[in-house]
């Protein structure tokens, strides 16, 4: 069949084998023109493995550094006539390239909350990996539903505290507009810490220590955006800073248990995923970001940062901010990009749009996403969209 992008908002519904697995490629090979990264932690989990920043994370320490891994995601399997979630070709296209490598590469399809993917999960480092040094937890969700109470949480993006007036793009029309955006309640606030905060990484740990799976000196990394003053008011200072916060006191929480180096959080840069496309304002500043970084010759995909992330950020003891945080989002928020930023973000309008920042280029890397939009892909050929390569 012809795979063609179908796009709901701000999720496209199909996605192509081929696209995926040449941005799969690229990402490899752009971590092994590099060189190797040194490192011991060669056996690896990671927690939302097939898009984004969880999947340039199982490439890096894959290609860079010689690892085996284990990753979990949550995917829709292909049919005959259906294209399968960009995050089962991506797994699939990874698993055929690392184990040419000679590396293994297993791969749990489900819900990371569950109880029972975590015990799948187990039984698969078991069998494969026997421990591992290194977690990754790279979960990007709406929903969650708690082992214990069986109840579903859903998360909200809100300011918190009070309204917030913000200058916003419809990136389908190119459109920039005010929206003011209400308070969460209290009840919201505290389903999107359920859902998007430090618990179920502390279940995580707390499983795979009783398992007897986790190395000694293991180390865990969960990711985080802090960003810049302009998306506080609906990021930083909303529920999903909220969540983020409680990743704070979850990783101090699981230093405490297993060591003063055992887990860290990661302040990462904003790029165009899935899940930030979903976020109010963010899409604008993303466009206004991919150019003023791009004018610095400071751009940075998911994979460019995990790259640098693992090749310098985590050689030796590695440095930490005042909340025990690595950080990776030093170039974004440098005080001359922040003041680019600032100054254009005031001068944003439909009509200045396409001078300030780089709507054609938010899109491109949107459908790269999904496997579309990506140079040398024929889409005029016909595709089995139950096979990748
Ligand atoms: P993404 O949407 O690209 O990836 C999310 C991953 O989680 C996918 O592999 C998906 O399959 C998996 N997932 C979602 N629900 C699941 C479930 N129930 N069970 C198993 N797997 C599930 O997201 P991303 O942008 O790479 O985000 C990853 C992390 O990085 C998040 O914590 C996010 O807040 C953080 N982060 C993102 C940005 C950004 O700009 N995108 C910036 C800084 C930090």
């Amino acid at each position: 069949m012809i795979i063609e992008p179908k796009i709901r908002g701000f999720i496209c519904t199909t996605a192509h084998p081929t696209g995926c697995a040449t941005n799969v490629q690229r990402q490899i090979d752009h971590v092994t023109i590099k060189g190797a990264i040194p490192s011991d932690r060669k056996r690896v989990l990671v927690l939302g493995c097939s898009t984004g920043y969880g999947l340039a994370s199982r490439i890096v320490t894959t290609f860079g550094s010689g690892a085996d891994t284990i990753g979990v995601s949550f995917e829709r399997e292909p049919g005959e006539t259906k294209p399968a979630s960009a995050g089962w070709y991506n797994n699939r296209a990874f698993e055929n390239r690392a184990r040419a490598a000679g590396r293994k590469a297993a791969t749990i399809e489900g819900d990371a909350f569950s109880d029972a993917v975590k015990a799948e999960t187990i039984e698969a480092i078991k069998a494969n990996l026997g421990q591992v040094d290194l977690i990754v937890y790279s979960l990007a969700s709406p929903v969650r539903t708690d082992p214990k109470d069986g109840v579903t949480y859903r998360s909200v993006i809100k300011p918190y505290g009070g309204p917030v007036t913000s200058k916003t793009l419809n990136t389908g029309t190119g459109e920039v507009s005010e929206i003011s955006v209400e308070p969460a309640s209290e009840e919201e606030a505290a389903a999107t810490v359920k859902v998007m905060g430090g618990e179920d990484w502390e279940l995580w740990i707390a499983a795979l220590a009783e398992a007897g799976v986790l190395a000694d000196n293991f180390l865990s990394l969960n990711y985080t955006y802090l960003g810049s003053e302009l998306t506080w008011p609906i990021y930083h200072k909303g529920t999903l800073g909220k969540a983020k916060a409680d990743l704070d006191r979850a990783a101090a929480a699981i230093r405490t248990v297993h060591g003063a180096h055992a887990a860290h959080v990661v302040a990462l840069k904003a790029v165009v995923t899935q899940a930030s496309s979903a976020i109010p304002v963010v899409p604008l500043y993303g466009t206004l970001l991919i150019k003023v970084e791009d004018e610095m010759g400071l751009g940075e995909g998911p994979i460019q940062q995990i790259d640098r992330l693992f090749r310098d950020k985590l050689q030796g003891d590695p440095a930490l901010d005042e909340e025990s945080r690595i950080r990776v989002d030093d170039w974004e928020l440098s005080p001359a990009m922040q003041a680019e930023l600032a100054k254009r973000w005031g001068a944003l309008t439909t009509e200045t749009l396409s001078d300030l920042a780089d709507l054609p280029k938010y899109r491109e890397e949107f459908l790269k996403l999904f496997g579309f939009a990506v140079g040398g892909v024929d889409y005029s050929k016909d595709v089995d969209p139950r096979v990748v390569d």
